[in-house]
């Protein structure tokens, strides 16, 4: 039985782990600010005496007691709609919230482990991405809070684990999915999902001739564990190379909810990247993983959670 350290444990990735490592036995210490996190994520796991939960805000220092083996650093906002709308709280998150992660890290020695992003790729002008692609990113846009705070992240993390000693790994999570998401996050599995069940019009942006590739929640745990349990410390790629435009992605979910909504043309979002697509080598050399869920077997899933909570 581990001792782990899990931030940002009331959002969407972070509640799936933590719900993960409790049912591994091991003793689990959950932080959120509540800031998108959600109680009811946690709730069920307040009877489970190796689950303890402190309300906090990571861009304070975070003193515990326990020793602690290992820390997932998962706080930050991380829907578009969401971290444009407190575009500072997202930026000191990733930059404050992190340093303040990794000094609990240097202190209790653990293991460290960082949820960074695809957006470190930008509007990326390599495709599909790999971890050696430097990136395409605006500074001073829509997007820059949470993509160079995410990057800023990624090398607060290698200067802490190089000067003080201590592991740490590096995930660059893409685009992921399933039960426990916000029905008004604002992402766009979310948003086709509602609008299809609710009969309204599905909002494409753009032509909807932008692609992404989706990863179901279960398999973005494993591959979060995976790297973890792995002995490298550079980025990895953790996500589902499958890739889609978001046009045809609304079909999909409009054919598999049996919906009436007519799709609609909107705006597309400033910066809104054209493409991406996980290359995934990487993550299967080193860790030995890959997703397992496709897509539309995730989307069912995804569905029928939403379904029942409209
Ligand atoms: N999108 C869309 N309609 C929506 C929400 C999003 O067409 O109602 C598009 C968005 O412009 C982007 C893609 O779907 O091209 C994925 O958006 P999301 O906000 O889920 O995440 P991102 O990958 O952009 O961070």
């Amino acid at each position: 039985m581990e001792s782990i350290v899990v931030t940002g444990a009331a959002g969407f990735i972070g509640s799936h782990l933590c719900e993960f490592l409790l049912g591994k036995g091991n003793k689990v210490i959950g932080i959120d600010n509540f800031a998108t996190g959600r109680m009811e994520n946690i709730e069920q796991f307040f009877s489970n005496e190796n689950f303890k939960f402190i309300e906090h805000d990571i861009t304070k220092e975070i003193a515990l007691k326990e020793n602690i083996d290992k820390i997932f650093n998962l706080a930050s906002l991380a829907s578009p709609v969401f971290y444009q709308k407190n575009s500072f709280e997202t930026l000191l998150v990733n930059s404050i919230g992190t340093i303040n992660a990794l000094e609990l890290a240097r202190k209790k020695d653990a293991i460290f482990l960082q949820a960074s992003t695809s957006e470190v790729y930008g509007d990326p002008k390599e495709h599909p991405q790999k971890e050696t692609y430097y990136g395409n990113v605006n500074t001073v846009g829509l997007r820059s809070c949470y993509d160079e705070g995410k990057r800023f992240s990624e090398t607060a993390v290698m200067e802490f684990s190089k000067k003080y000693g201590f592991e740490a790994r590096i995930a660059r999570i893409f685009n992921t999915y399933g039960p426990k998401m916000r029905s008004d996050d604002g992402r766009v599995i979310p948003n086709f999902i509602m609008q299809a069940l609710h009969n309204k019009p599905i909002t494409v942006y753009g032509t909807g001739s932008q692609t992404r590739s989706f990863c179901y929640i279960s398999d973005q745990v494993a591959g979060l564990i995976a790297l973890m349990n792995s002995s490298y410390s550079m980025p990895v790629n953790i996500g589902n190379p499958e890739e889609i435009t978001i046009l045809h992605l609304a079909e999909k979910i409009k054919s598999l909810t049996n919906s009436q909504s007519p799709i609609e043309f909107r705006e597309l979002p400033e910066d809104d990247p054209l493409k991406r697509k996980a290359d995934i080598s990487l993550a299967m050399e080193k860790l030995g993983w890959k997703p397992k869920v496709k897509l539309e077997e995730g989307l069912k899933k995804t569905i029928e959670w939403f379904k029942a909570r409209k």
